[in-house]
């Protein structure tokens, strides 16, 4: 069962179609889209909701997959 691994959001980006991409603490990134209904961000369209959001704790899935700081086995 992969363990969650939460990574803080030390900057967001925009990528080469738009969408809103937070820099995690481990160098991962992940997107943080706005699209209603499925996935409501509005904070993220303006700069004073970003600036909110640095430092905001996001589960990195890249980590939780890599296994990074998962418990040792045996
Ligand atoms: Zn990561």
């Amino acid at each position: 069962m992969p363990v969650p691994v939460k990574r803080k959001t030390i900057g967001f980006h925009k990528d080469e179609v738009g969408d809103w991409v937070a820099d995690l603490s481990c160098g991962h990134t992940q997107h943080v889209r706005h699209n209603p209904p499925l996935v409501s961000r509005p904070w993220v369209l303006t700069e004073e909701g970003r600036q909110r959001f640095l430092g905001y704790e996001l589960v990195c899935k890249k980590c939780a997959e890599e296994g990074v700081e998962t418990e040792e086995q045996g």
